[in-house]
């Protein structure tokens, strides 16, 4: 299948490591030209010439902090003047951290929602009017299946992600009519540091170690084991495609099927 990428222009936000770097490549696999951000530009730069390496692509780099708008505004205007448009924009973060609701403070509440909800508000501010100008557009952010069945200990992502689906499907009605597509993916337990982190944080807890949490969550999953971060980019890649094109307002899971629920 041409998915049609080739030559497109791609933002992916919070892209050196992990699922942000894998849908990066998948992008750039297609022949997607892309800008990336992160806030470490060492680690952001070696991520973009292990890319251009492996797929000779055009890769723009930007160290900047999602959680600042004027910083998002500015990286998504100097897009604009190098590439002349943006078709693609992928909503990324780093995940708030584990707590139970009596663990939690005010203060990681609005950190939490800095980070994932008006992360993602910013990015779609930017950069869906000049997709709307331009009648083409795929604005995607990446959640958690923390949005479709809350997961024990994550309150605040099973809370702000939440927030997050409910501005995907509003942008989907509202920039339809523009052929702007809007969607969101949400990743099951995924190999990268993030997921790593966090079971470090269960094997101090419970005294096992980060393997045994590991185990314990593959066994959890219908497909018997964690996914892998090129999976996850592998739907993502699609819904950025001109194959997707009549696929807006979904949240769709990469779980290996750990949500029980049927929608
Ligand atoms: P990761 O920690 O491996 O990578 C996160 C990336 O975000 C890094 O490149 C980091 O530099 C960047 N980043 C973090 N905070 C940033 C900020 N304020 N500004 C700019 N860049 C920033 O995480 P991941 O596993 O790739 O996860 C990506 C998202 O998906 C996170 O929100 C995570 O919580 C969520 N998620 C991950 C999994 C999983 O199993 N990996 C499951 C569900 C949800």
């Amino acid at each position: 299948m041409d998915l049609g990428l080739k030559d497109r222009v791609a933002v992916v936000a919070a892209s050196s490591q992990g699922l942000g770097k894998a849908v990066a490549l998948g992008l750039a696999r297609e022949g997607t030209r892309l800008a990336l951000c992160a806030r470490t530009a060492s680690t952001l730069e070696e991520t973009a010439a292990e890319i251009r390496r492996e797929t000779g692509v055009e890769v723009f780099t930007r160290a900047l902090d999602v959680r600042l708008d004027g910083e998002v505004e500015r990286f998504v205007a100097d897009l604009l003047e190098r590439f002349s448009r943006i078709d693609i924009c992928v909503a990324n973060a780093g995940g708030p951290p584990s707590k139970s609701f009596t663990e939690t403070t005010m203060e990681d509440w609005r950190a939490a929602t800095e980070l994932n909800l008006l992360s993602t508000v910013s990015f779609a501010r930017h950069v869906l009017p000049p997709m709307r100008e331009r009648r083409w557009g795929r604005f995607l952010a990446i959640t958690s299946m923390t949005v479709k069945q809350p997961v024990a200990g994550l309150i605040l992502s099973n809370s702000v992600r939440s927030a997050v689906s409910g501005l995907v499907k509003s942008l989907s009605n509202e920039y339809g009519p523009y052929n702007v597509l809007v969607n969101s993916v949400c990743p099951g337990y995924t190999a990268t540091g993030r997921l790593l982190e966090l079971a470090q944080k269960q094997a101090r807890e419970q005294n096992v170690s980060p393997a045994e949490i590991e185990a314990r969550w593959a066994r959890e999953v219908p497909l018997g084991r964690i996914g892998r971060p090129e999976e996850f980019a592998n739907l993502v890649v699609f819904l950025a495609s001109e194959r997707a094109s009549y696929i807006t307002g979904t949240a769709i899971a990469v779980d290996g099927g750990i949500v029980k629920g049927i929608y």
